[in-house]
């Protein structure tokens, strides 16, 4: 329910940084509450479950490759790659007036295969960590056993006595609904009204049920929990506050870190790594946040970007509420074409672990978002979706700002890593649209 005037003015009283963020204006926030991560005392995760999520994904990779044709090649390791855009880079100079000294890459989660988005690693994650306690509880299957089993008619006719369900705004859903359907379990998306149509075409072609709901994705996430767990063997995935989804986007870190080795990219103090991370609940920025402070400590910052019509985990941070409050408390619309960000309330799990680990959050205009879009397929020839691309203002955002002096940080030194978070799947006629567009709104300014 919506504040009244008078308990708004309050709360910008007491944060004066909320004045810009309800006009909706686009905001840096730097995070007062960050700390060291060694005086972290307590944190619902550790390390050792990294470890153990990414020896998770080891064990399912027989069963990945042999189900999915796309995962042959990688022998069914999900990853995806670390690019440097130095075209883009110069594009973000001339449209943005941003130098970057640095260097710029793209973590290209948009080409992860099967489901084309950051989805893949705490989706997939889930459901197969599901999959698998149900088959060692019930005596099908132990831990040395080769995964290819979950392949075969028995354990899909085993699966089938099991309901998964899911609220989703659109990727969540494809990930959950196309892994479920795939074991054999019976699989319901609940899709809140910013879901675009090809998302639920793909999910009904591959065995999914679809229910399309009017209200948002918070709405979509309480009917569906509410649905699925009426069913007695009903698991709901709960995006809301979910660890497991939590450790499936934290295994990315370990990932990164061999590849920022093979590129031999400096990550040390003299050398700080800042990443720019789309943020909807806070789940997958906040995992792979947690993840890369376990790999390099203090050396990587790390910045969330949200739509400044769906600021969640911003104004949860910033009031210190949590998930206690949403964005439409305050009086904003929550109505965003960057249908990966179009969330609320934060997720309760991730961020309150995402509290003292994140350097700061920066908000961007759907505009801003279509821009970039263009701008990329112009300067590198990849295609993101439009939630995707927020990361790319991540530089121009947080070096203009007193960050770097605060930190004793020289610009010139630092890598940045905006990661692309969704874009593979989307259809030929949806991505002309889509770049027509950022090229209006780019020639009209
Ligand atoms: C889900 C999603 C995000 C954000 O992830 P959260 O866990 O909701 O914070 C970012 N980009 C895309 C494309 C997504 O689908």
């Amino acid at each position: 329910m919506a504040f009244t005037s008078s308990s708004l003015q309050s709360w910008k009283q007491r944060y004066p940084e909320l004045t810009d963020i309800l006009n909706l204006i686009p905001t840096l926030w730097l995070n007062p509450k960050v700390k060291e991560l060694d005086s972290i005392s307590t944190m619902p995760v550790t390390k050792q479950d990294i470890y153990d999520a990414a020896d998770l994904f080891e064990r399912f990779a027989p069963f990945l490759e042999a189900a999915f044709p796309a995962l042959q090649q990688t022998n069914g390791i999900i990853e995806s790659p670390l690019k440097p855009i130095n075209n883009m880079k110069a594009a973000l100079h001339r449209y943005y007036n941003t130098e970057i000294n640095g260097n710029l890459y793209l973590k290209c989660d948009n080409e992860l295969p099967v489901v084309g988005s950051i989805k893949a690693r705490g989706g997939f994650y889930e459901v197969l960590h599901y999959a698998e306690t149900l088959a060692i509880e019930h005596g099908l299957l132990q831990k040395g056993d080769s995964y290819e089993a979950f392949t075969s008619e028995e354990f899909k006719q085993f699966f089938q006595n099991y309901s998964i369900g899911v609220g989703s705004t659109g990727n969540l859903g494809l990930s959950i609904g196309i892994m479920s359907a795939e074991l054999g379990f019976n699989v319901t998306v609940y899709m809140s009204k910013d879901a675009k149509q090809w998302k639920k075409d793909l999910l009904r072609k591959n065995g999914a049920q679809v229910e399309e709901f009017s209200g948002d994705f918070n709405e979509a996430v309480s009917i569906g929990r509410e649905k699925t767990t009426t069913h007695a063997n009903g698991y709901f995935v709960d995006d809301e506050s979910s660890k497991h989804l939590f450790l499936g986007y934290s295994v990315a870190a370990l990932r990164l870190q061999k590849q920022i080795e093979a590129a031999n990219i400096p990550v040390d103090k003299n050398h700080p790594l800042y990443v720019y991370l789309p943020c909807g609940v806070g789940g997958s920025p906040g995992g792979i946040t947690f993840g890369l402070k376990q790999v390099f400590g203090d050396h990587v910052h790390c910045f969330f970007v949200e739509p400044t019509h769906s600021p969640a985990v911003l104004i949860g941070l910033l009031t210190g509420e949590k998930d206690n409050v949403s964005v439409q408390d305050f009086g904003i619309d929550n109505i965003t074409e960057a249908d990966g960000l179009a969330v609320g309330r934060a997720s309760q799990f991730a961020t309150s672990i995402s509290e003292h680990l994140i350097s700061g959050i920066y908000t961007i205009k759907d505009n801003d978002l279509f821009q970039l879009l263009s701008m990329l397929v112009d300067a590198e020839e990849i295609f993101l979706e439009p939630s995707a691309t927020a990361g790319l203002l991540g530089p121009k955002s947080v070096l203009q700002s007193s960050y770097q002096n605060t930190h004793h940080i020289d610009s010139g030194n630092i890598t940045h890593i905006a990661w692309a978070t969704g874009g593979s799947l989307v259809p030929d006629r949806e991505r002309q649209e889509l770049y027509k567009k950022g090229k209006e709104i780019l020639q009209s300014n």
